[in-house]
């Protein structure tokens, strides 16, 4: 169940890094394009790619920084609440995500091994790792 809230934000980072390295790499190319047209006093072509190269390393440091944050923020998501429910015949457990309605000891679903009617046994919130609110 946690796997895929987490999935796409994965690959949301993931593509990110991509970014930020080739923003990274372009800006160093960039800077030593500027050497080398300092090197040979091409002093206005050089500050264009200095300024180039610059503008990039602080674009992807920035970019560095929305994720960190991106990854700070994760914990306010709207935290999720899970139900379990129990078979009071065989003791079969089921944990699904909360669904409206649901309250403590009320029937459910049928269970899957007796064909009993579930119970709502309990209901709570899941505590995620470095949770502060
Ligand atoms: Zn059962």
């Amino acid at each position: 169940m946690k796997a895929t809230a987490e999935g796409p934000v994965k690959r949301v980072s993931s593509l990110l890094v991509v970014i930020v390295l080739v923003v990274l790499v372009l800006s160093i190319a960039a800077l030593y394009q500027a050497i080398s047209y300092y090197g040979s006093n091409e002093v206005g072509m050089g500050s264009w790619f200095l300024f180039l190269g610059i503008t990039g390393v602080a674009l992807s440091s920035y970019m560095i920084l929305q994720t960190r944050r991106r990854g700070v923020r994760l914990p306010f998501e709207p935290p999720k609440v899970i139900t379990t429910i129990i078979c009071e015949k065989c003791d079969l457990k089921n944990i699904r995500d909360f669904q409206r309605g649901d309250y403590i000891f009320k029937e459910t679903e049928v269970c899957p091994k007796c064909d009993e009617k579930m119970l709502i046994s309990a209901i709570y919130r899941e505590v995620k790792e470095k949770e502060k609110s």
